[in-house]
This record gives structure tokens, C-alpha cells and sequence, in this order.
């Protein structure tokens, strides 16, 4: 059977996440997107994981299903863990009583007091270390959002490989995570990532439609269980993912390189007319390549503002890429807009969470059961009776033709 499954959102116990990130406001908001599953984030917070185990209910194994029966989603336990290196790892656990014994143990060997950190626990352990400890534990493990210019493995001036970075622990790691600002075709430039298994999960830090399951895996398997999943997320043949769904990567806050201090975004364009205006600077497509390395050499300032220039997601990419063939055994990846943010657009109103989106948002979910099955399934025509703007936005989309403004520096993309 397949399942939809987001496996990476976070608690109010870590930095900026909204208070609303309760298990009855999840619940009700996963059931609205379609998610089967979705992750519990911050396994590893002693409080998260008690309240965690007040309003949830065991199911089977490793799933859980709110207490209230506020809707079918199930929770998996889950969690990201920062290690000595600033690198982020996504967890997948098969209980809530299993992150407890691993935190405790996180505390043992490393003499700390997690709680120090908020929901995502810092380690004194190197990525290998890590790998090995949540392994004894039978839980999965792979790098979050792998190519983030802060806090992921393949930052800038960081490694450039897993094998750098895992040493002799690297056949244990499970998958590797894409992150917003990536898709697997980018990801997949990359030779040494074609044999693992791709997740892309939303990194939610709030319940709202615009935010949770903006990227989701759909997978086959053979029952709801902890064991199941865990062999769908096999590597090589035996992956059984057969859908990413992910933000379109243009939408993403670090897909394009950017200045630290002003946050304008790089763009390459041939025979710029301008060096930079109040959002981007223009360098000479000619001469793409080379900018990048200098970027990442830092020999290159801000012309705006001359503050110190950085690497987004796409331009670290291509410094990384060891492969220009398409990798034919990677599932489909579907480069999506959440429905919130098509329909704000349609209605000309800025927030896509404001009332009146939000109105339009339900009615629309009363017809057509769920938001990936208007975005994946449902006929344009259909759609269209509905609600015209969105329905053509959505032919666009599934045909990757949005024309969408890229993000960088911190600020997402734009539809246009
Ligand atoms: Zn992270
Ligand atoms: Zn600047």
C-alpha cells in the first residue's frame, strides 16, 4: 500500500517554532494535506517526548495515533540531532521510549544536559560516532537538508563527499535529505549520492497548510509498521519510494548564492545592465563557473555593499557536481507550490494564511479530500470549475513550467 509520509518538523521546544505545534492542530492540518504519517520531530526533548506520550496513542508497531482521534494521520517517532561539526542528521526511531534511552545516553557520553539545546540536541560526537550509536538502537539515520549553507554536511568549505564525512560508518547511513532548496535531479549531480535513498520532508517549524508537508515522501508498503518502513527506505534496488513531492527548489530561502550582510541574491545573466538593484546582484553568465569558486574562496565581495558573498544551494551544486548523465533508477520527483500560497496568489492577498485564503483552502479540500490530491491527481478541469486561477497554475506545475522568482539568503522564492 502506498503511504504519504513527512518525516522532519520540529517541536515549540526548538528556536523559532510556533506555539500551534500541538498533536490535535498537527493532526487536523496532516489530514488536510493527505499525510498518512508525520513525523513527532525533537524525539530526543525529555519534555516534547512526555507530552508526546500523553496525547498520543500506541498503535503499532513504532506508530502512534492521536489520543483524541482528531484524524487517520499516525506519528513516527523522529528527530534531528546537531553534531561536532555543526552537521544536522534526521533520525527515524521506532518508539518514543527508544528516543528517551537515546538521549540519556546522549547525555552519558557526552556529560551534558540536552535540554541546554532545545529540541534539537547538539552532541560532542563526530558524524560517524553518531551514526553508530543511533544504529545500535536499530533507528534510521541519514544528513538533513545535506547542501544548507549553515548546518549541513556539504556546506561550503565543508566536505564534498559522505565518505569524508562518515569515514568507515558510511554504509550505515540510510538516506540522505534534500532539503527545500534542492530536488533529486540537482542532488543527483552528485555521483556518490545515486545509490541512496532520497527523503524530502518539510523541516516544519509551524501546523499552518503553508508550511507542514510541503515536501513528503509517498512510499509502498507492505503494512503501517516501524519495520516496514524501515525496508522501504532500503538503499539501491530496493528502495521502495515511488514519489518525492518537494517544494519547487526556486521557492527554497537558500537556492541562490547571496551577500551575508545585505542579502541580496546572485543571479547570472549574459550582458547584465546593471551590477545590482535593491534585491539581486548580476554577474556575467560567461563567466558563472568562476564566480563560484571565488565565492567559495571568498575572494569576491559584495559589489553593493562589499560584505562577504556566500554560496546558495544551486551554485554549491554545481561546484560539487561529478555528473552531467540523469540518474534513471531516482523515483519522480514533483516540483511543487503549496495550495495556500496558489490560491493567495490568485486572490491577490499576500499571507497565504490569512482568513480568506484559508476559507477558500477548506473549501476546496471539502471537494477533492486532500491538497495532494488536487496537486497530483485531480483533473485540471475539475479544478478549474472550482477555482480557475489555481486549476491553470496547477497544469503549469505539473507540466514545470511555473515561472517562479528564486530565494536566497533567507528569503523564499517568489511565484511569479
Ligand atoms: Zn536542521
Ligand atoms: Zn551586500
Amino acid at each position: 500500500m502506498k503511504q504519504i509520509v513527512d518525516f522532519h518538523i520540529h517541536s515549540p521546544f526548538s528556536r523559532g517554532v510556533s506555539k500551534n505545534m500541538k498533536i490535535s492542530i498537527l493532526a487536523a492540518e496532516a489530514r488536510k494535506k493527505g499525510l498518512d504519517i508525520i513525523g513527532t520531530g525533537d524525539v530526543f526533548h525529555k519534555q516534547w517526548n512526555q507530552y508526546l506520550q500523553e496525547n498520543l496513542s500506541y498503535e503499532v508497531d513504532g506508530l502512534y495515533s492521536p489520543s483524541k482521534k482528531e484524524s487517520n494521520t499516525l506519528f513516527i517517532a523522529t528527530g534531528e540531532v546537531e553534531d561536532n561539526e555543526h552537521i544536522h542528521h534526521l533520525v527515524i526511531v521506532p518508539s518514543l521510549k527508544t528516543g528517551i534511552e537515546i538521549a540519556i545516553e546522549f547525555e552519558k557520553k557526552n556529560k551534558i544536559k540536552l535540554s541546554r539545546y532545545g529540541g534539537r540536541p547538539r552532541v560532542n560526537m563526530d558524524a560517524s560516532q553518531l551514526v553508530d550509536l543511533v544504529r545500535e538502537y536499530n533507528c534510521l539515520i541519514g544528513p538533513a537538508h545535506i547542501f544548507t549553507p549553515f548546518t549541513s554536511i556539504f556546506r561550503e568549505n565543508k566536505y564534498s563527499s559522505l565518505k569524508d564525512c562518515f569515514k568507515e560508518s558510511t554504509a550505515k547511513v540510510d538516506f540522505v535529505e534534500l532539503g527545500l532548496s534542492a530536488n533529486s535531479a540537482m542532488a543527483d549531480k552528485i555521483k556518490e549520492l545515486w545509490g541512496y535513498t532520497f527523503l524530502s520532508n518539510s523541516d516544519s517549524h509551524s501546523p499552518k497548510s503553508s508550511k507542514i508537508g510541503r515536501e513528503a515522501n509517498v512510499i509502498e508498503v507492505d503494512d503501517v509498521s516501524f519495520s516496514s518502513i524501515q525496508k522501504s527506505l532500503e538503499k539501491g534496488k530496493k528502495s521502495k519510494i515511488i514519489l518525492n513531492v518537494g517544494l519547487d527548489p526556486r521557492l527554497g530561502k537558500y537556492h541562490l548564492s547571496f551577500c551575508y550582510k545585505c542579502r541580496r541574491r546572485i543571479v547570472y545573466i549574459h550582458n547584465p545592465s546593471k551590477i545590482y538593484d535593491e534585491k539581486f546582484i548580476y554577474f556575467e553568465k560567461e563567466n558563472e563557473k568562476q564566480f563560484m569558486i571565488s565565492i567559495s574562496a571568498r575572494k569576491l565581495r559584495c559589489p553593493a555593499c562589499n560584505g562577504l558573498l556566500k554560496l546558495g544551494v544551486n551554485d554549491r551544486v554545481e561546484l560539487l557536481a561529478t555528473t552531467n548523465k540523469k540518474n534513471t533508477k531516482r523515483p519522480p520527483y514533483f516540483d511543487s507550490v503549496p495550495l495556500v500560497s496558489l490560491i493567495s496568489k490568485g486572490l491577490k492577498i499576500k499571507n497565504p494564511d490569512s482568513k480568506t485564503v484559508i476559507k477558500e483552502y477548506n473549501r476546496l479540500i471539502a471537494t477533492f479530500e486532500n491538497e495532494y490530491n488536487i496537486l497530483l491527481n485531480a483533473s485540471i478541469e475539475e479544478i478549474r470549475k472550482e477555482n480557475d486561477y489555481v486549476g491553470k497554475k496547477i497544469e503549469l506545475m505539473r507540466e514545470n513550467k511555473l515561472e517562479i522568482i528564486p530565494g536566497g539568503g533567507g528569503n523564499y522564492g517568489e511565484l511569479v
